[in-house]
C-alpha cells in the first residue's frame, strides 16, 4: 500500500470554495477536530448559498431557497433545529408508521371555472399514485431489470391508467383523474428538480433515500440553522467576494511557488487576483456550475471519466413565485390552491403558455398573506425572462379563473427566483437523469490524489455529490462533513503511524 505522505503536520492548509451548507460544514468539522486552518473562498457578499431567507417585517418570512427539513430520523438539520428549539412540531410517534403522509384536508383542488374537485377523488386517486409511485421505487431497491433510458415519467403514464381503468369510476370522475395525474406530474418535477419526468430515470428512482419522519418548517427561517454553524467557525475562516477562478492542482500547471505549501499541494487562485496555497481543496460549488465551468476551473482539467459524470449527471430549474396580497383573500385555514387544469390543457404548448406547469399555490405560516407557487424546467427559465408586474398579472387572471372570483386585488408585491440565470448555481438541484450511471455520483464525488499517494489534494462535496440525500441541505451537510472526516482521519492516521 502506498503511503500517506503525510508527515505528521498538524497544521494542514485547507481552502473550502464554496461558503454553502457543504461548506460550512465541512470547514465547521475541521474546526471541531483541531485543524483550524481553514479558508471559505465564498463568491457572493452572503453565505448559504442555496439556503436564503430574506425578512419582510414582523410577519414574513421567504425562503428563497430550502425550506423544508426532509424527515427526523438519521437527519442532522433536524437534530440541531430541535436541539436549539427551532421546530413548530415534535415529530408524532404515529407518524413515523406513515411516513411524509400529505394532509389534504386543508388542500384545495381547484378546476378551470372555480369546480372545486370532491376530496375523495383526490384521495382515491392518490392511493394509486402512490402506489405505482412505490413500484418505481421498487425498481432501485429490489433491482428489477429495466431499460437504462425508461424513464419514471414514462412508467408513471403507462401503468397509472391501467389502475384507473379497472376502477368502477364513472367517466367523469375517470378525466379528473387523469387531469390529477398530469397535474401530480408536475408535482413531481418540483420535488426532483427535472423538467420533464420523461427525463428521470426509473432505474435510479428508488436511488433517493426518503428519511422517516415528517417535512418540518423552521419557523425562525433556515439561515437560523445556518447560523448555528457559522458561529462555531472563527470569523476570519470566511472571506466574502471571493469567486475562485482556477484551482492549480498539479506541480506543472503551477504558475507561483511563493509558498511552501504550494510545491506538493494547491494554488486557488480568485478572479480578484488574490491566490490562497493549501495543502487540500474541498471544492463544494454547485454541479451546475461544474457543468458551466469544469473545463476551465481546474488546471490540469479533471480527468476525462469525471467531466463525462458531470455532463450525464441532471441538474435542472426550480423556481418559486412569491404573490403577497394585502390581506388574504382566500379561507385563512387553506395550505394550498392547487390549480388542475383539464387534462388536454395541462402541458403548455409554448414558451407562452408557460405559467401552466406551475401546479399550486402553497399559504406558509411563515408568510400569512403570501401565496407560495413553485414552477420547473424550461417554463421556469422562461419565467425569468418576464417583469414581475407581468407575472402578477398572469397569475391574478389564472387565480380568478380557477377560483371563479372576479375580485381577487393586484398583489401588493411579487417577487420571483431566478435560479436558473443565477451565475453561481447555474439551477436549482441535481436529480437522476435518464442514461446517468449508478455510480456517477460517486465519480464526481471521488477526490483528486496526489500523485502516487493517498493524499487528497481536491476534494468534492456538495448536495449532487451524495448519493442518497442529493438535493438536500442534509445531504449537503453530510457531504461537507465527509470530506472533512477524510483529512480528519487522514492526519490522525499519520499520527498514530509516527508514535
Ligand atoms: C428553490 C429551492 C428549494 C429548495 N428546497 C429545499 C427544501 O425544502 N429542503 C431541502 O433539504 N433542500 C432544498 N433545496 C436544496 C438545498 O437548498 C440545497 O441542496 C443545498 O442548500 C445545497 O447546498 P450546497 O452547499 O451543496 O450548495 P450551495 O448552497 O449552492 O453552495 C455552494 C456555494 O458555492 C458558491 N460558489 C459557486 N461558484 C463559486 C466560485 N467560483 N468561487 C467561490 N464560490 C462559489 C455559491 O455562491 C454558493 O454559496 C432547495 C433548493 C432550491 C433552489
Amino acid at each position: 500500500m502506498a503511503s500517506t505522505g503525510v508527515h505528521g503536520s498538524r497544521r494542514p492548509q485547507v481552502v473550502v470554495v464554496g461558503g454553502g451548507m457543504a461548506g460550512v460544514a465541512a470547514a465547521q468539522r475541521l474546526v471541531q477536530e483541531g485543524l483550524t486552518h481553514v479558508k471559505i473562498l465564498e463568491a457572493r457578499d452572503r453565505v448559504g448559498g442555496r439556503i436564503w431567507t430574506q425578512y419582510f417585517g414582523s410577519d414574513t418570512t421567504l425562503e428563497f431557497g430550502g425550506n423544508w427539513i426532509h424527515g427526523s430520523i438519521g437527519n442532522p438539520i433536524y437534530e440541531l433545529a430541535k436541539q436549539h428549539g427551532l421546530l413548530r412540531d415534535e415529530v408524532k410517534p404515529e407518524d413515523l408508521d406513515r411516513p411524509n403522509v400529505r394532509e389534504l384536508e386543508n388542500e384545495k383542488f381547484l378546476m378551470p371555472g372555480g369546480k372545486v374537485i370532491d376530496e375523495a377523488v383526490v384521495v382515491s386517486f392518490l392511493k394509486n399514485y402512490n402506489e405505482v409511485i412505490e413500484e418505481c421505487d421498487a425498481v432501485f431497491k429490489e433491482g428489477r431489470p429495466v431499460q437504462p433510458g425508461d424513464s419514471a415519467g414514462d412508467f408513471i403514464r403507462q401503468e397509472l391508467p391501467k389502475q384507473l381503468a379497472l376502477s368502477n369510476d364513472i367517466d367523469a370522475v375517470k378525466c379528473t383523474k387523469m387531469a390529477l395525474l398530469k397535474h401530480f406530474l408536475k408535482l413531481e418535477t418540483c420535488i426532483t428538480g427535472c423538467h420533464d419526468m420523461g427525463e428521470e430515470s426509473l432505474e435510479y428512482f428508488g436511488q433517493y433515500k426518503e428519511l422517516e419522519g415528517d417535512h418540518y418548517n423552521n419557523p425562525s427561517g433556515y439561515n437560523v440553522i445556518l447560523d448555528l454553524i457559522l458561529k462555531t467557525i472563527p470569523p476570519d475562516c470566511m472571506a466574502y467576494n471571493k469567486k475562485v477562478q482556477c484551482i492549480r492542482w498539479r506541480g506543472e500547471g503551477k504558475k507561483r511557488s511563493e509558498s511552501a505549501h504550494s510545491a506538493d499541494g494547491v494554488e486557488v487562485e480568485c478572479e480578484d487576483g488574490q491566490v490562497f496555497s493549501a495543502d487540500h481543496v474541498i471544492v463544494t460549488v454547485p454541479l451546475g456550475y461544474l457543468k458551466k465551468n469544469s473545463r476551465n476551473l481546474f488546471q490540469p482539467p479533471l480527468p476525462e471519466e469525471k467531466l463525462a459524470s458531470i455532463e450525464r449527471m441532471g441538474f435542472g430549474v426550480v423556481n418559486k413565485i412569491f404573490l403577497t396580497f394585502q390581506k388574504p383573500f382566500w379561507d385563512t385555514d387553506c395550505e394550498a390552491l392547487h390549480l388542475v387544469w383539464d387534462q388536454d390543457e395541462s402541458n403548455p404548448k409554448g414558451p407562452e403558455e408557460w405559467y401552466k406547469k406551475t401546479y399550486c399555490f402553497y399559504i406558509d405560516s411563515k408568510a400569512p398573506n403570501t401565496l407560495l407557487g413553485w414552477i420547473s424546467g424550461r417554463e421556469a427559465e422562461y419565467m425569468e425572462t418576464l417583469s414581475e408586474e407581468e407575472i402578477a398579472d398572469t397569475f391574478v387572471g389564472l387565480l380568478k379563473k380557477f377560483t371563479g372570483k372576479e375580485d381577487i386585488p393586484q398583489p401588493v408585491r411579487t417577487m420571483i427566483t431566478r435560479w436558473g440565470s443565477d451565475a453561481l448555481t447555474c439551477g436549482s438541484y441535481s436529480y437522476i437523469h435518464v442514461g446517468e450511471k449508478g455510480d456517477d455520483i460517486n465519480t464526481v464525488a471521488e477526490p483528486l490524489y496526489r500523485d502516487n499517494t493517498e493524499i487528497p489534494v481536491v476534494q468534492f462535496a456538495g448536495e449532487a455529490t451524495h448519493s442518497e440525500f442529493f438535493s438536500t441541505v442534509h445531504g449537503a451537510y453530510l457531504s461537507g462533513q465527509r470530506e472533512a472526516n477524510r483529512l480528519v482521519n487522514l492526519y490522525a492516521s499519520s499520527e498514530t503511524s509516527k508514535s
